[in-house]
């Protein structure tokens, strides 16, 4: 279900370009100057690899083989520093990918402050971000509080179109992994626990490919319950982010109808059965839905819920958009849902929206043209 023509070399594994120099006779070392280039050097172009030599690039382009990389047809940039990249595809589909300063993508919480404070001082002295990446054009979960979810599922993205958000991205910021410090987290539009193989497949590559640990990456599900078990068994995954929004089945199904396939009891025991690294954590994320879901009956539910499992919570107050039927609650009652968490001993954290005046935020990513006012 992705349109990825197929002499589009992004999203080709070491392997796959292995057997593509075999079968083009050329020595089996050039996979590795061709991954290297893709990925690492992640060049625009073909014609500018140079250790293969020019007759096999023209060969390459006489054959109509490309790199594939998206382009980054519009950009928005908020006061706070995060870009909203409008991604183009090559079938004119668009995604939207963010880039965020500071690395507040709700999963590290290491010393955000400091950073945050160099980037403000200088646009070029930030030293960390992170990166929201896309899989899917548009999303079928349908969460009653997202923006992403009013435009329907559209399309999967392919493992090179997953990857190369982040290539496209890093070249427009010019940034160098790992001497720069980049998360990213898989928390744009979709859900990329429907996209699974194409999903893991980009991790590897960001991983193998660009120099991104697997350690600094966090991917976040709505509850795609068999996938959760898939991703336990990886060699080679991102961190859990596991987003809950209800702290019990009526409430939970009432704004995420996954939950009717896949319920709280079903939802948990994946969770409980993650197989954790050392020192590592599940994310449970929970957006605040003013008098929905932000009650301090339901934060001791919440507590109940997690009770035992090495995780933390984000909290987020809901990021408003067109069509969303839901109020932000007000900052004493994310606060006070916050300390009924901490009492039980589980740490939780108060997300800071990123982006909201260029609807760059959890929730706010749809069609960039239609609903911003802002262009750049
Ligand atoms: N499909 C995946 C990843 C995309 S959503 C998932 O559901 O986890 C990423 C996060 O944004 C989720 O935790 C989701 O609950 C949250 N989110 C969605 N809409 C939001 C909104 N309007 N305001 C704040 N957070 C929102």
């Amino acid at each position: 279900m992705t349109a990825t023509p197929d002499n589009v070399l992004l999203g080709l594994n070491f392997q796959e370009l292995t057997a593509l120099m075999d079968q083009s006779g050329q020595p089996t070392y050039r996979a590795r100057q061709l991954f290297d280039a893709i990925y690492a050097q992640r060049v625009i172009s073909i014609e500018h690899i140079s250790p293969l030599p020019l007759e096999f690039r023209r060969d390459l382009g006489n054959r109509g083989f490309q790199i594939g990389l998206p382009h980054i047809e519009k950009q928005f940039t908020s006061t706070d520093g995060t870009i909203r990249y409008l991604v183009k595809l090559s079938d004119e589909q668009t995604v939207e990918t963010v880039w965020m300063p500071e690395g507040d993508g709700g999963e590290s919480g290491d010393g955000s402050e400091a950073a945050d404070e160099q980037f403000q001082s200088s646009e070029r002295a930030w030293n960390r971000a992170t990166i929201c990446v896309s899989s899917q054009v548009g999303c079928a979960v349908d969460c009653q509080f997202c923006l992403t979810a009013q435009l329907k599922m559209k399309r999967n993205l392919s493992a090179g179109e997953i990857a190369g958000q982040v290539l496209a991205v890093l070249n427009e910021r010019k940034v160098q992994p790992p001497n720069d410090r980049i998360n990213l987290v898989f928390m744009g539009m979709g859900e990329p626990f429907l996209n699974y193989e194409n999903f893991i497949k980009a991790v590897t590559l960001l991983v193998e490919g660009v120099g991104i640990p697997a350690s600094r990456m966090t991917v976040s599900t709505a509850g795609i319950v068999p996938r959760i078990y898939d991703l336990g068994a990886e060699a080679i995954r991102p961190k859990l982010a596991i987003s809950l929004n209800g702290s019990n089945d009526e409430l939970r199904t009432r704004i995420m109808p996954i939950n009717r396939k896949w319920n709280l009891e079903k939802l948990m025991a994946a969770a409980r059965e993650f197989p954790l690294r050392n020192r590592e954590k599940i994310t449970f994320e929970y957006v605040l839905l003013d008098e929905v879901n932000d009650s301090p009956k339901n934060a001791s539910e919440v507590a109940e819920l997690i009770r035992g499992l090495r995780a933390k919570v984000n909290l987020i107050a809901l990021n408003p958009g067109p069509g969303i039927a839901f109020r932000t609650p007000q900052e004493r009652r994310v606060m006070e849902f916050q300390r009924i968490l901490m009492a039980s001993n589980i740490p939780t954290f108060i997300r800071k929206p990123r982006g909201r005046d260029i609807f760059a935020a959890c929730g706010q990513l749809k069609r960039t043209v239609e609903i911003s006012p802002v262009t750049g």
